[in-house]
């Protein structure tokens, strides 16, 4: 029998580097999956519809909400962000482990209607290298860099509320460590009741007085 994949939620400061240790993290650990959100954000140069995010207009993304297709969701910044529920269920229940790459408020709202999920809060090393990060980017004009480092200072004021917090000072470490994380959560025993009830079905299915 297939184990559920976990849910994994990874949030952190806009500039933190998530999208940068999750595309290293899926060329080494491919049992994972990233979900795609749908926005309503323009895209960055480069970004691709269905790849990084869906592009959709707001009255679609209203249109989503509302007939419950959406496992979470919140507005960032003046955008909407959500989580199209379905891709996740179908590949969890295939057995792999769904990384939802969402902000504090949609993370907060799955915590709060007890979503089993692994909770992982990416924490820069210190406050001057995500500001440098963010600026390094350079995709944002200079006020909007400005409005995600006020949210960012409010969110790494939710830090506490997660499960694991992973730091993404050297990338390589940070990946591993976050594999390290995901990997023990996976081990959870309520993670593995099917595999420990496959094991206890074959020892009933032997008879075990001959030894
Ligand atoms: P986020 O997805 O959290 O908004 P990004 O992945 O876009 O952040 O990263 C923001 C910037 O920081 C990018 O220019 C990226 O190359 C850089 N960056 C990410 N992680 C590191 C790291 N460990 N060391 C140095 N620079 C990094
Ligand atoms: P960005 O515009 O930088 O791509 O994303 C802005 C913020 O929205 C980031 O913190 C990102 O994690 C978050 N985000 C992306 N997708 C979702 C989603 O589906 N739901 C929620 N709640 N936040 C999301």
């Amino acid at each position: 029998m297939t184990e559920k994949g976990s849910l994994i939620v990874l949030s952190g400061p806009s500039g933190v580097g998530k999208d940068t240790v999750l595309k290293l993290f899926l060329e080494r650990y491919p049992d994972c999956a990233l979900s795609v959100s749908a926005t309503t954000r323009a895209p960055r140069p480069g970004e691709i519809d269905g790849t990084d995010y869906f592009f959709i207009s707001r009255q679609r993304f209203m249109e989503l909400v509302e007939a419950g297709e959406m496992l979470e969701y919140a507005e960032y910044n003046g955008n909407c962000y959500g989580t199209p529920k379905a891709a996740v269920e179908a590949r969890r229940t295939a057995g792999q482990h769904v990384i939802l790459e969402i902000e504090v408020q949609g993370a907060m709202a799955l915590k709060q209607r007890g979503e089993q999920a692994v909770f992982i809060f990416l924490m820069p090393p210190n406050w001057q290298t995500l500001r440098h990060r963010l600026e390094k980017r350079g995709t944002e004009a200079p006020e909007v860099i400005g409005n995600r480092l006020c949210i960012a200072r409010d969110e790494i004021g939710q830090a506490p509320e997660y499960d694991y917090i992973v730091v993404n000072d050297d990338l390589d470490r940070c990946t591993d460590q976050l594999h390290a994380v995901i990997a023990a959560a996976g081990c959870r025993t309520e993670n593995m009741s099917a595999f420990i009830q496959e094991v206890i079905e074959d020892a009933q299915a032997i008879d075990v007085s001959d030894h």
